[in-house]
């Protein structure tokens, strides 16, 4: 019976891949991935040989029905993006619909993915949280973080280091100046940095020092 296998990779530090996601690869019929470069450059470090299919954001619509075909026809295809759990802020979503609507089994191999760590270190409530992934740019951004005004669950969100400021105005603007925040940035790098206070606070910190990387803000509930 054809299988569709979501297989996590590293957010950053390439030691965080599991033994199974290593055999998983190995084994694997066909791969389709976000970026076959980033891929390849992953499948190298593992001395993997194996050939890349590209499934991503642009192409995902185009050819779902294409790849669901060829899945149905093997015994194991996997499916990876650049970096985390594959449809988590990633392309993936649509094709695990599809596959289950065709009755080909899915699976998510456990692995890396950066809330899990950005929330766990923040130091807020854990036991429920509310993933809000990344706030539309423009359209929709205040109408979302609107939303989240009466939340009580600790918030999670992706956002870019170009809008952090912006975001933690705006979180200034609708949930509290005095509202508790925590940047989690380049998690399992190298420069891997907590930066933790008020939404006034971290915003006064990252004018100071503008920050790079890829972020995890944490935002805790109302009280
Ligand atoms: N699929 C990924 C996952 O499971 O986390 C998320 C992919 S999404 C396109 C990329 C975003 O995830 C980044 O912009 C950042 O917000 C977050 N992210 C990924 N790696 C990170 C890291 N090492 N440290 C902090 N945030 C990270």
């Amino acid at each position: 019976m054809a299988k569709l296998i979501l297989v996590p990779t590293p957010i950053g530090n390439l030691e965080d891949i599991t033994l199974r996601a290593i055999r998983i690869l190995k084994e694997a019929d066909c791969i389709y991935a976000e970026d076959t470069r980033v891929t390849r450059k992953l499948l190298n470090h593992l001395e993997i040989d194996q050939q890349i299919f590209p499934f991503h954001a642009h192409n995902e619509h185009k050819v779902l029905q294409q790849v669901v075909e060829r899945i149905s026809g093997m015994n194991q295809a996997v499916l990876v993006s650049d970096a985390g759990t594959p449809a988590i802020s990633d392309p993936g979503f649509l094709l695990v619909r599809e596959c289950i609507r065709e009755g080909i089994e899915v699976e998510c191999l456990p692995g890396p993915a950066a809330l899990i760590p950005g929330l766990v270190a923040s130091g807020f409530p854990c036991d429920r949280f509310v993933f809000e992934g990344f706030l539309p740019h423009k359209k929709g951004r205040q109408t979302r973080l609107k939303a989240l005004i009466e939340e009580e669950r600790t918030i999670v969100l992706y956002e870019s280091p170009h809008r952090l400021i912006r975001c933690l105005a705006q979180i200034e603007e609708f949930l509290g100046s005095d509202r508790q925040v925590a940047v989690a940035r380049e998690l399992s790098k190298v420069h891997e940095e907590f930066v933790r206070g008020t939404a006034t606070e971290v915003k006064t910190h990252f004018e100071k020092h503008p920050p790079k990387g890829e972020i995890v803000l944490l935002i805790e509930g109302k009280k």
